[in-house]
């Protein structure tokens, strides 16, 4: 819009977030926002606000259900105890974040756990700090498993080699630290290890959503959780009701009841599965833990 002579009496109008901060708003009956897990921040927030109502066009198991996204199979082998960790910017303190996750135990456990559940398969990491992504790199290789780091600083050319050899297969884990929240477009991806405590909702979406395209390679996709985010945020696919106040309309108490299996380590709905864990069969015990 903003080099352009701008004619009122078209139907549809195009403009960036910049140019219609400065501009009176237009009279729309509906706005569409692209990439719009950014419309919390304060330039959004000041357009929003002219409308009244938001419209949920797709939930996500929907888009799974027509092919359109994978499913995934979620493990949870490990959940960080976060209660003594300090709250910045509205998330984990990092410091604290990276001590608590950064331990040989759980790196190795992640790979014990990935070897069993995901074997092979083109995944992605996201750690906690980047002496963590490069740690959990150093265990993965001392099981000959192939597997590579990238970081803010790593240079562009770099990156963009190493990017190039996940791709073409050249090598099976990426682990980033601060990197690949959006834009990472790898769709034969398909295991997303979590090694990143968060209490940010969006990142969580965000990072599984990296191997939940779909392609000719896959026909689902595994979230090997360490970092706690089914408890934290629920199911990726749980049904969500989002609001322009910023508050969830839905209850906690009212999203799935995660279970995780003693056998295989399998996180679940006791909802969809009350009898037994849909990877291996064991029975369900009663007893459960909450979400959050
Ligand atoms: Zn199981």
């Amino acid at each position: 819009m903003a080099n352009h002579a701008r004619k009122n009496d078209h139907a549809v109008q195009v403009a960036s977030i910049q140019t219609l901060m400065n501009r009176d708003k237009p009279d729309a009956d509906l706005i569409i926002i692209d990439e719009a897990h950014l419309s919390c921040s304060a330039s959004y927030k000041s357009i929003v606000k002219h409308y009244a109502d938001i419209v949920q066009v797709v939930p996500m198991a929907t888009l799974i259900a027509s092919g359109h996204l994978v499913k995934p199979r979620v493990f949870a082998p490990f959940t960080p105890d976060m209660r003594g960790v300090k709250k910045s910017k509205g998330d984990y303190d990092a410091t604290q974040t990276a001590a608590l996750m950064d331990k040989k135990e759980i790196t190795a456990d992640i790979v014990k756990h990935w070897v069993t559940s995901a074997l092979d398969r083109k995944t992605i990491v996201f750690a906690s700090s980047v002496a963590h992504s490069k740690n959990i790199v150093a265990e993965f290789l001392a099981a000959n498993i192939s597997a590579k780091h990238l970081d803010a600083n790593t240079p562009a050319k770099e990156r963009d080699q190493t990017l190039a050899e996940w791709r073409d297969g050249q090598f099976t884990v990426l682990s980033n630290m601060g990197l690949f929240i959006e834009g990472l477009d790898v769709p034969a991806a398909s295991c997303c290890i979590l090694a990143r405590p968060t209490k940010s909702l969006t990142i969580y979406l965000q990072a599984v959503g990296r191997v939940m395209r779909p392609h000719e390679s896959k026909s689902d996709c595994v979230i090997l959780d360490c970092a706690g985010l089914t408890y934290e945020h629920g199911f990726v696919d749980d049904a969500r009701e989002w609001t322009l106040d910023g508050k969830a309309k839905k209850p906690r108490e009212e999203m799935s009841v995660v279970h995780i299996c003693e056998e295989c380590a399998a996180a679940y709905s006791k909802a969809q599965h009350p009898d037994e864990c849909p990877e291996c069969g064991a029975i369900t015990p009663v007893e459960t833990k909450e979400v959050g």
